[in-house]
C-alpha cells in the first residue's frame, strides 16, 4: 500500500536543500561566534520550505493562506519585539502548544477527508501505515498541546510553579497512556468501515489531552524549562508524523531534527542540574522544599556593603571572575556590567565571566545576554573550563545568580538541588553577591549558605542600580 505521492521532482530537491539549511541552522547556533549566520541558515531553510510548498501545490484557497500568513506573520513580529528575555520560556511554551494543536487539527482534517490528502483507497479507506502516522501525530499532538498550555500557564505565573500530586497518580498516567496504545493498535488494525471508524480517533484525541495535562502538573519549579525542552521534542515528533500523513518530506526531516534536538536538550539540562530525565518527567521536584528547611533565613548575621565597598574591593583585585545569574537578565544589568569590566580592565585587573549550564531561565540565556552586551567571547567561560579557577581569584562577583553557586548542592542531601555541579563561588578570596533582598531565593526555593560566610559581602541591590553605582565609584 503506497501513499499517493504527487511531490513533484523539483520541489523534492528543494525540500533537500531547506533540510540541509536547517541543520545548518543547528549547528551555527551552537556556538555565539556563528549563531547569527545559524539563524540566517534557519530563516532561509523556511521560506524555501513554504515557498515550495504553495508552489507546488494546486491551491485553491491561496488569498485564505495568504491572509493567514499575513496575519500569523505579523503576530509573530509583534511578539517577538515585545516579548521580554526572561519571558522567553513561556513564550517557547506557548508557540509548542500552537505546534500540537496544528499536529491535531491536521490529523483530524485527514480522517474526516483521507481522499484529499492522498491516504486513501479508491473506496475511500485509510490505508493501514497512514492510520498509524494520523494517529500517532493525533495523540502526540495533543499530549503537546495541553502539556504546553500547562507549562505556559506555569512558567508565567497564571498557575503556581508547585507541583501538584494526585494520589495514584502513576497508576492514572500508566492507565491512561496504556488505553491510548490499545486504542491507536485497535484503530489501526479495525476492519475498514467497521465500528471503530467513528469514535476511536475523537477518543485518542480526548484521552492524549487528558494525559498531557496529567503529565505535567506534577512537575514543579526548577524543572519546568526542562519540560518545556521536552516538548519541544514532542511538538517535533508530532510535526514528523503529520508529515508522512501530508507525504511533505520537508515536514518529516524539520519534525525529526526539532524532535531529536529538543529530547538531546533535555538530557543536557538534566545533566547540568544532576537530575535523571525519569526523575524530571515522574514529577515533584520542589513538593517538600519547605519541609527539608528550604526557604531563606533572614535572622542569621551576614555582612553587606556599599558600592564604594565593592569598587574598592574590585580595583584592587588582580582575577575577578564574574558569574551571572537569572537576576542580572530581570534587572538587564549585562550592558552597564560589561562597562565595569571594561574599566577594571583598563586598570590591569582580569577579568573573566564564568557561565553555569542552567543559569538563568533556559539554555545559554547568559551566553545571548552578555553577547548582546558585546562581552568578548574569549573571556567567557563554560563551568568545567573555569570552576577550578575561583581558588586563584580575588573576587568572585556574583550578579544575580543564586542557585547555580549555592554549596548545599555539594553537602546537603536533603536539599533538592543536590547533585547539581555548581560554581565553586566560595573558593573567592572575597565573594561579592548581588541581590534585592535577603528574603528572595533562587528558583529552586531554597536557602543558600554563602550568604552567611565571612568572605562573603551582600550588595544588596536591584543588580543594574547596583553595577551603575560601582560604576560611578570605580
Ligand atoms: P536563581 O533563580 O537561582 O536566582 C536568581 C537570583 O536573582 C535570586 O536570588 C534573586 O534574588 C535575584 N534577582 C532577581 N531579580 C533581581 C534584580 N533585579 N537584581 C538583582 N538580583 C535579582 O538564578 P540562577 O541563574 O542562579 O539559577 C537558575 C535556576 O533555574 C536554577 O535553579 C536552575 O536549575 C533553574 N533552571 C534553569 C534552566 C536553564 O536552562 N537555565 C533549566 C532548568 C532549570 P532577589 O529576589 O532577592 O533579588
Amino acid at each position: 500500500m503506497e501513499h499517493v505521492v504527487t511531490t513533484p521532482a523539483w520541489a523534492l530537491i528543494a525540500y533537500l536543500i531547506s533540510g540541509v539549511l536547517f541543520i545548518l541552522a543547528l549547528r551555527g547556533l551552537s556556538s555565539p561566534d556563528t549563531s547569527r549566520a545559524g539563524n540566517r541558515y534557519g530563516m532561509a531553510g523556511m521560506l524555501i520550505a513554504v515557498v515550495t510548498t504553495l508552489v507546488s501545490h494546486e491551491l485553491a484557497g491561496i488569498l485564505e493562506i495568504a491572509i493567514a500568513i499575513a496575519i500569523g506573520g505579523a503576530a509573530g513580529l509583534i511578539i517577538a519585539r515585545k516579548i521580554a528575555m526572561t519571558d522567553m520560556p513561556q513564550l517557547v511554551a506557548a508557540f509548542h502548544s500552537l505546534v500540537g494543536l496544528a499536529a491535531v487539527l491536521v490529523a483530524l482534517a485527514a480522517w474526516l477527508n483521507p481522499a484529499a490528502f492522498g491516504i486513501a483507497d479508491a473506496v475511500g479507506q485509510i490505508f493501514a501505515v497512514s492510520r498509524v502516522e494520523l494517529a500517532l501525530g493525533a495523540a502526540i499532538g495533543a499530549i503537546t498541546f495541553s502539556g504546553s498550555v500547562i507549562a505556559f500557564a506555569k512558567l508565567n505565573g497564571n498557575m503556581s510553579g508547585a507541583p501538584i500530586i494526585l494520589p495514584a497518580r502513576h497508576v492514572i498516567n500508566f492507565g491512561t497512556l496504556a488505553a491510548i496504545l490499545i486504542l491507536i493498535a485497535l484503530y489501526v488494525l479495525a476492519p475498514a468501515g467497521g465500528a471503530g471508524e467513528g469514535w476511536m480517533i475523537p477518543v485518542i484525541v480526548l484521552l492524549s489531552f487528558i494525559i498531557g495535562f496529567l503529565l505535567i502538573i506534577p512537575i514543579g519549579g526548577a524543572d519546568m524549562p526542562v519540560v518545556v525542552s521536552m516538548l519541544n521534542s514532542y511538538s517535533g515528533w508530532a510535526a514528523a508524523a503529520m508529515g508522512f500523513t501530508l507525504s511533505n518530506s520537508a515536514m518529516i526531516i524539520t519534525g525529526a531534527l526539532v524532535g531529536s534536538s529538543g529530547a538531546i536538550l533535555s538530557y543536557i539540562m538534566c545533566r547540568a542540574m544532576n537530575r535523571s530525565f525519569i526523575s524530571v518527567i515522574a514529577g515533584g521536584f520542589g513538593q517538600d522544599a519547605a519541609a527539608t528547611g528550604g526557604g531563606p533565613a533572614i535572622d542569621r548575621p551576614y555582612k553587606t556593603g556599599s558600592a564604594d565597598d565593592a569598587a574598592f574591593l574590585l580595583k584592587n583585585a588582580e582575577k575577578v571572575i564574574i558569574v551571572p545569574g537569572y537576576g542580572m537578565a530581570v534587572a538587564q544589568a549585562q550592558h552597564v556590567l560589561r562597562e565595569m569590566g571594561d574599566i577594571l580592565e583598563e586598570q590591569g585587573v582580569d577579568v573573566r565571566y564564568a557561565i553555569h549550564p542552567v543559569a538563568g531561565r533556559m539554555p545559554g540565556h547568559m551566553n545571548v545576554l552578555l553577547a548582546e552586551a558585546n562581552v568578548d567571547y574569549e573571556k567567557v567561560f563554560e563551568l568545567e573550563d573555569i570552576n577550578s579557577d575561583f581558588g586563584q581569584a580575588d573576587v568572585a562577583f556574583v550578579i544575580g545568580a543564586n542557585d547555580v553557586t549555592n554549596p548545599a548542592a555539594k553537602t546537603d542531601k536533603t536539599s533538592p538541588i543536590y547533585g547539581m555541579p555548581i560554581l565553586d563561588v566560595e573558593k573567592a578570596a572575597t565573594t561579592l553577591f548581588i541581590k534585592r533582598s535577603m528574603g528572595g531565593a533562587g528558583y529552586a526555593g531554597v536557602e543558600n549558605e554563602l550568604f552567611f560566610r565571612d568572605n562573603t559581602m551582600m550588595l544588596l541591590s536591584d543588580a543594574k542600580k547596583m553595577v551603575e553605582e560601582i560604576v560611578k565609584s570605580l
